[in-house]
């Protein structure tokens, strides 16, 4: 019965699990303080003293017993109100006592309610039980069964007391030498029941240790099995359309950084092997152009080409800028969204099927059974944190050898995660935003300075500059968003009267015909204000747009503001981001605004990121399962990551040169593990 319960509720099915479920914290019994230490910030402490007197007081439900309890540092109150005749029965006056509980602060002295109470004599005649007690999350349903915290780390004892000595050892001896980590099986024991402080240390770090291996071990064999056994088209030449367009339609030069990419991404697709590459820059680092070389590079080798986008006003903006860029190349490129008419579809589902149309930009329509590539070499991902792993499988079986895969992403994934999340792809950097840009001037406005705002607005679009207006709209369906939106628009067209200004609106609301033409309309400079939700978010390029202001700023993510931000700065003048918010804020809602105002690096906001949300919510909320982990932190145990990283590409080369035979031998490790993990390599 009882593992039944523990399977339903904990997910413990097996000694293993049991093993591996540790302790959320330890009640210290190994230190003990003065009265005068006392403060409230304090968890469980033990204090050492004399019981002084006992008293009876209140009435009623108000009844409680109180004890004066003193040190040679000052004196404390114990209360209890429940079992009041028990324990007033167990206990003696003048005796000395080890008392254990929480401290609070109640008119002007500390007391403990409820506190365990222990004989000093008896206390220590106990030396030898552990003084670190472990405490297991459990659940209201279990503890009804009497499964508490205490029941658990019984069971986890005694199978420690019966199966303790054949857990058996998976990292190798040098590594566990190098990196200065104990023995498994001691470690078992000590993070559960620790003798000391620093044996729980060495055995939290031993553990996360193995977890932090074992999950770049699937990511890496996974990776190598891939190269090893994978096909990809090779592309040897760099032809016509690449050297043509490179050559005559390039509107500006390289950065280094685009080039160091361009080199690895030709190296990849020279190999025979399928490239699989995650490709990361900043918003406005110009990834675009990178995305539409590699195209051309397809092209010269026979092969076609697609761009798959998260949202259609994005998917537009791709296929405008790819289409004026190839001017005159005599390349063609098709779109094709959810609103493309059926007979333009038609055209385009055609030309694909002969090979004529070589380049295809689209959303999440590319994927649907009935578009059909002629010779697909190359597929391009964008912003893929918003594409779920289904999608991504669906093209690569777009063809019979699978495509080359370049995924960008504009999210900045500090390396941590980065490692852990895409451990088998490879991943390309560029780290230096195109030369002349001014970084963005990002300033912290609240509702009281709306007037102020709106004058900086006007003096701007007196500039000839543009400005987006972003509300929140965190669902796109609330109502109260909604209607939040539309006031706001009304409020700022009154500002922003017709018609000296002209606005734009747009939202998720919205018709895809009219939000194009509201797009459209706005990035023709037509319109002064675009008034929108966060769907102009990601990618859209509006080069003469200088201002961005975000309305409820504090109902931001970072990494969005960082996004939304990023729509700006992408001309030859200066840029401004003015952040409003309400006068009271929340800490971490404070601690964001003052990184956005501090900061343009988006590497440097990811870990700001990281610190405040933690990596699950990082990853988004697909992913955020894959990062369960038992005991390791990624916020916290990034050394141990690299660590771990480090060992591991140090072993699978020795490998490659050797008998011995490691990684084979940590492969049955790996696959005897039964890892909550089951879905890692599912990740890319
Ligand atoms: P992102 O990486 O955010 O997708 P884009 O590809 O949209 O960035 O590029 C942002 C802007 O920078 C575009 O207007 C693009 O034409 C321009 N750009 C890209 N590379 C360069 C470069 N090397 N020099 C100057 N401008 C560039
Ligand atoms: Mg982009």
């Amino acid at each position: 019965m009882r593992a039944e319960w523990l399977k339903a509720d904990l997910g413990i099915s097996t000694f293993d699990d049991l093993l591996q479920y540790y302790p959320f914290r330890h009640i210290d019994k190994t230190t003990f303080y003065k009265i005068n230490q006392l403060n409230e910030s304090q968890a469980y402490v033990q204090v050492v003293g004399k019981l002084i007197s006992l008293k009876l007081l209140g009435e009623g439900g108000k009844r409680r017993l109180v004890g004066e309890f003193a040190d040679e540092t000052g004196k404390m109150e114990l209360v209890w109100f429940q079992g009041i005749k028990w324990v007033q029965s167990g206990l003696r006056l003048n005796e000395h006592y080890v008392v254990f509980g929480k401290p609070s602060y109640f008119k002007g002295q500390f007391n403990m309610a409820h506190p365990e109470m222990e004989l000093l004599a008896e206390a220590r005649s106990k030396q030898n039980i552990p003084k670190l007690h472990p405490v297991y999350n459990t659940t209201e349903k279990l503890k009804q069964k009497s499964i508490d915290s205490k029941a658990i780390g019984k069971m986890i004892w005694q199978l420690l007391e019966l199966h303790g000595q054949q857990v058996v050892e998976n990292l190798p001896l040098e590594v566990r030498k190098k990196y200065q980590l104990i023995d498994r099986k001691v470690a078992f024991r000590q993070v559960h029941f620790p003798t000391e402080p620093a044996m729980l240390e060495a055995a939290r770090k031993r553990l996360k240790f193995e977890e932090l291996f074992f999950l770049q071990f699937g990511l890496l064999s996974n990776k190598k099995k891939r190269l090893a056994g994978s096909r990809g088209h090779l592309f040897l030449k760099v032809g016509d359309f690449f050297n043509g367009f490179y050559k005559n339609h390039l509107p500006f030069e390289l950065t280094e950084a685009q080039k160091r990419v361009l080199r690895e991404i030709r190296a990849d697709m020279g190999s025979g092997k399928q490239m699989n590459r995650l490709l990361q820059g900043d918003v406005g680092s110009g990834k675009t152009v990178v995305a539409l070389l590699s195209m051309l590079l397809a092209a010269d080798n026979g092969f076609q080409a697609c761009i798959m986008a998260p949202t259609e006003i994005l998917a537009t903006q791709h296929h405008q800028s790819i289409s004026e860029m190839l001017q005159g190349t005599g390349l063609e490129v098709g779109l094709l969204t959810g609103s493309t008419k059926i007979k333009e579809r038609r055209r385009l589902h055609e030309a694909l099927r002969t090979g004529e149309l070589h380049f295809l930009v689209g959303t999440h329509a590319l994927i649907e059974p009935d578009v059909v590539f002629n010779n697909l070499g190359l597929t391009i991902i964008d912003e893929q944190h918003r594409f779920g792993v289904a999608q991504r499988a669906a093209l690569w079986a777009k063809n019979s050898l699978a495509p080359h895969v370049l995924v960008m992403t504009a999210t900045p994934i500090p390396r941590t995660l980065a490692m852990t999340l895409y451990g088998d792809l490879d991943v390309s950097v560029i780290d230096e935003l195109p030369k002349g840009r001014k970084p963005i001037k990002t300033l912290h406005a609240n509702d009281t300075q709306r007037l102020r705002v709106f004058a900086f607005m006007r003096e701007q679009i007196a500039l000839g500059r543009q400005v987006y207006m972003v509300y929140p709209m965190i669902e796109e369906s609330e109502k109260s968003d909604l209607k939040y939106l539309m006031d706001g628009y009304e409020s700022v067209a009154r500002a922003f009267p017709r018609p000296k200004y002209q606005l734009s609106i747009v939202h998720g609301k919205m018709k895809p015909d009219d939000k194009q033409q509201e797009m459209a309309r706005f990035a023709s400079g037509n319109t002064n204000i675009m008034v929108a939700t966060t769907v102009i978010e990601v990618g859209v390029n509006v080069p003469n747009a200088s201002v961005m202001v975000v309305e409820n700023a504090e109902r931001f993510g970072l990494s969005q503001l960082h996004q939304l931000r990023g729509r700006v700065g992408r001309g030859a003048e200066q840029s401004y981001c003015v952040l409003m918010t309400g006068d009271k804020l929340s800490s971490d809602a404070a601690t964001r605004i003052k990184t956005m105002c501090e900061t343009n690096d988006g590497f440097k906001i990811a870990e700001v990121d990281l610190q405040l949300r933690g990596p699950g919510d990082l990853a988004g909320t697909q992913q955020s399962g894959t990062l369960d982990f038992a005991i390791a932190n990624l916020t916290e145990d990034s050394e141990l990551l690299r660590q771990s990283r480090m060992a591991l590409e140090q072993i699978f080369e020795e490998d490659a040169s050797s008998e011995v035979g490691m990684v084979r031998t940590l492969e049955q490790f790996y696959a005897s593990m039964r890892h909550k993990h089951k879905n890692w390599s599912a990740i890319s």
